[in-house]
């Protein structure tokens, strides 16, 4: 189609209002459609960080403060083994011209600010609107089919339903699910006499059994995670039947051998319970016609990437750029999945291997911790870090044109 001026935006996470944002600001009218109530997107993961590249994309539509008003700074991660060696510590990205450094904040806060600030600049965000169907029409546009019944048509049809995305499948019905990372997700808050932490780190433990993380928020509080690895996914019944205690007896008992916080935190933690954890490698079709996936749609990063929000925040304004300033939306469409799709791939690469290093066994253990302090002390090196600024220090502006 030529100059779109509407499109649907199937999903109000991240990826999903801030590219209705972007739109907005190439000229386009986009509404949000959500299938959750209110609380949409809120279940999954109680904190994220959000990284410098993603707080950049942010800026470039002048949203930025929904992160940066928010959480506190978490620039530095300290490593430590099991055995409460220090390894090394290393920059969470470098800092932006202006200071600003990796973020970390409630998911619900994330949520919360992005959906008010698209509101607040006039899109409107429909909830209890799960799609099931859509299909091109005949002028060129696209029409979607919700569970409620109720339909809705415009130009563009941008899936930003995340990992178990229905707009992926109605683009290519082939399309791959996600995949299992061999790990569990778990963390929550904590409040622990005599905890110390060096304020703006996270501090993360390669422990015997169970890789373990946790930082300090500005008020004492301690927010913690943990990858509990598992060969095979737990199944749906057994995550719904245990227990909040269950959890907490499984998780200190994998830490129990470790010289580190990680067994006086999980005993003094909230309840908290352990997901399966997931990431989305190669999608080979991210658009057909008058559809498109962004965000975890078209590529899922682990967790352990920290990098899944900024990605959603990088594909969100590049998208909005493409539709700007190509004449047409196949011609968009192909300049965005050219934009992307490289850098998206290295990143959910990078999230896997982070995620290997997290479930080893026992031979694969002692080759890891023999190793670990070398690759520590050269990754604390500058020109180590150097090597990661493909991922940091990637800016997606707003101002630079796109080109066929
Ligand atoms: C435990 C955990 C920890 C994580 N930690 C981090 C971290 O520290 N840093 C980081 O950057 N990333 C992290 N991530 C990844 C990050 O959460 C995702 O990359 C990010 O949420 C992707 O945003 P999205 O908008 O694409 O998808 P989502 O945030 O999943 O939003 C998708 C939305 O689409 C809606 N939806 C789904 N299906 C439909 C439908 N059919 N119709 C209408 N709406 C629909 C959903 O309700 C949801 O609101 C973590 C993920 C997990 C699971």
């Amino acid at each position: 189609m030529n100059n779109p001026r509407t499109a649907l935006v199937i999903g109000g996470g991240i990826a999903g209002p801030v590219t209705a944002m972007a739109l907005q600001r190439a000229g386009l009218d986009a509404t949000v459609h959500e299938a959750q109530d209110e609380s949409a997107g809120l279940a999954h993961g109680v904190y994220l960080t959000v990284a410098v590249n993603g707080i950049a994309a942010l800026r470039a539509i002048d949203a930025h403060r929904t992160v940066t008003d928010h959480g506190f700074p978490t620039g530095k991660i300290e490593f430590a083994s099991g055995t409460g060696r220090h390894l090394a510590t290393v920059p969470n990205g470098m800092a932006l011209p202006d200071g600003t450094v990796t973020r970390t904040l409630l998911r619900s806060d994330l949520y919360g600010a992005i959906t008010a600030e698209a509101t607040r600049r006039g899109i409107r965000t429909e909830h209890g609107k799960r799609l099931v169907d859509a299909a091109p029409t005949p002028s060129g546009g696209v029409l979607a089919r919700f569970a409620d019944g109720t339909t809705a048509e415009a130009d563009l049809l941008i899936g930003a339903d995340g990992i178990h995305s229905r707009v992926r499948r109605l683009i290519d019905p082939n399309a791959p699910g996600p995949r299992y990372t061999g790990l569990g997700n778990t963390g929550g808050f904590a409040r622990v006499e005599g905890i110390t932490g060096t304020p703006g780190a996270y501090h993360m433990v390669f422990g015997k059994r169970c890789f373990f993380g946790y930082t300090i928020a500005p008020d004492g509080q301690v927010w913690w995670f943990g990858n509990p690895p598992r060969p095979t996914e737990i199944p749906r019944e057994q995550l719904a039947a245990t227990t909040a205690g269950q959890w907490r007896t499984m998780m200190l008992d994998l830490y129990r051998d470790d010289n580190s916080p990680a067994t006086a935190i999980v005993a003094a933690s909230e309840p908290f319970k352990v997901f399966n954890q997931y990431d989305l490698p190669t999608v080979p079709v991210w658009h057909r016609g008058p559809m498109i996936i962004v965000g975890d749609a078209a590529h899922a990063v682990a967790p352990s990437s920290g990098q899944g929000a900024s990605m959603a925040a990088e594909d969100a304004v590049t998208l909005a750029k493409c539709l700007r300033d190509l004449p047409t939306t196949e011609a968009a469409f192909t300049a965005y999945e050219r934009l992307r799709r490289e850098r998206v791939q290295r990143v959910v690469a990078h999230g896997s291997r982070g995620s290997g290093s997290k479930q080893v066994g026992p031979i694969g253990r002692a080759i890891r911790d023999a190793v670990l302090p070398v690759v520590m002390k050269r990754m604390a090196r500058p020109d180590a870090l150097n090597s990661l600024s493909w991922l940091f220090d990637h800016r997606t502006d707003w101002d630079s044109p796109v080109r066929a």
